[in-house]
């Protein structure tokens, strides 16, 4: 058994409130949401972060920012939204395989704390 978590919710070994799939993507909603909507985005193959992914597999990338915007439009952020992705230490991640964060459903202050 995989040890990445978000492996495991693409398996279906974590339950997720999923909220929109592709054959090569997953959404799910945030543990921990910062904003009203906060939902992750991540390809369904593990790639660690958005630097590996990029090098091996640039179109699965443009998926994942294809699905974060599908998530937004569902989700009825027309007032706009954020897509972020945290690489690395001093980027903030804390989950080694890469995703997508969707953020809305308020004003979002500029430059994040
Ligand atoms: P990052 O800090 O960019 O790596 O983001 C990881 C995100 O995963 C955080 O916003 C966490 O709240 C979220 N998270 C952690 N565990 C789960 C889980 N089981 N289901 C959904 N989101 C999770």
């Amino acid at each position: 058994m995989t040890d990445c978590l978000f492996c495991r919710i693409v398996a279906g070994e974590v339950p997720a409130e999923v909220v929109h799939e592709t054959d090569r993507t997953l959404a799910f909603r945030d543990v921990g949401p910062q904003a009203p909507t906060h939902v992750l985005v991540v390809p369904r193959a593990h790639h660690a972060d958005v630097a590996a992914l990029v090098d091996v597999d640039p179109a699965l990338l443009a998926d994942v920012m294809a699905a974060g915007v599908a998530v937004a439009r569902a989700e009825g952020l027309d007032p706009g939204f954020r897509l972020v992705v945290n690489t690395g230490d001093d980027g903030g991640q804390t989950v080694q395989h890469v995703h997508l964060h969707v953020l809305g459903g308020r004003a979002l202050g500029w430059p994040p704390g």
